[in-house]
């Protein structure tokens, strides 16, 4: 079980308090997207919830258990950012291997475990190819397969689709929810794009100037919006 809890989270940079008071539960398995305008503090929640950054208030639960006080690593929790880097000189295997290696996972699990989620996000043919032989779409998935391979119990994507063109992006949109049904894990995904949250969410969280305005599944946000915030947000063309 990997459920999510925000208890009462707040996060102040300075004097500007960007998240407020945020309560929530994110279900275990479940595909949670939250949405909202460029600055509104997704990134800051993923930050916290992943460990790379302290809220200034409230207390986060992952799994039953309170992790305030640790480490990212010691979370459970994989993140994909829109900016993912891959270290140009490796290859795609070594670039999945990279955390692995340094994890001391064994030789020949670690070439299982590779082959096993090459496999899932379609990248068997391209394992030995350098990350500049690849196409956007590839290079997304091999971020993908990076965090994949740590088998978290959670995956936090922050906008991992926003550098790839329109086509790619909708079919990986497809591919991205293939993969939650594949793995059950929970997956909590930041998009500023409406029509990406209400076509990918089983349940979407609706953010405005660090205050949740709605948190539903997506049928219930689109036929009761929950204020003049999120009916309009949710009816803008993206
Ligand atoms: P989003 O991901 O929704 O676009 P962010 O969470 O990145 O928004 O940012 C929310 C607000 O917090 C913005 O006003 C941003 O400028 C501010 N902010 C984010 N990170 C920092 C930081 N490290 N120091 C100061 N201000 C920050
Ligand atoms: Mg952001």
């Amino acid at each position: 079980m990997a459920e999510i809890r925000l208890d009462n989270i707040s996060k102040t940079f300075n004097e500007d308090r960007v998240v407020k008071n945020i309560s929530l539960t994110i279900k275990d398995g479940s595909f949670t997207v939250l949405v909202g305008p460029s600055g509104c503090g997704k990134s800051t929640i993923l930050r916290m919830l992943a460990g790379f950054e302290k809220q200034t208030e409230g207390d986060i639960w992952i799994d039953g258990k309170l992790v305030n006080d640790l480490a990212p690593s010691k979370r459970d929790i994989a993140m994909v950012f829109q900016n993912y880097a891959l270290y140009p000189t490796m290859t795609v295997k070594g670039n999945i291997e990279f955390g692995l290696a340094n994890r001391k996972v064994p030789k020949k699990e670690r070439q299982q475990l590779i082959e096993e989620i090459a496999g899932i996000v379609g990248l068997t043919e391209h394992l030995n190819k350098k990350p500049d032989k690849l196409s956007g779409g590839q290079r997304q998935r091999v971020a993908l397969a990076r965090a994949m391979v740590k088998k978290p119990k959670v995956f936090i994507l922050d906008e991992p689709l926003s550098n790839l063109d329109a086509k790619l992006r909708t079919q990986m949109r497809t591919e991205l929810i293939q993969l939650h049904e594949k793995l059950g894990t929970t997956f909590v995904y930041v998009t500023h794009d409406q029509v990406e949250a209400m076509s990918m969410g089983d349940e979407i969280i609706i953010l405005n100037k660090g205050v949740v305005q709605q948190k539903d599944a997506p049928i219930e946000v689109y036929q009761n919006p929950g204020n003049m915030f999120a009916a309009e947000f949710i009816g803008q063309p993206p």
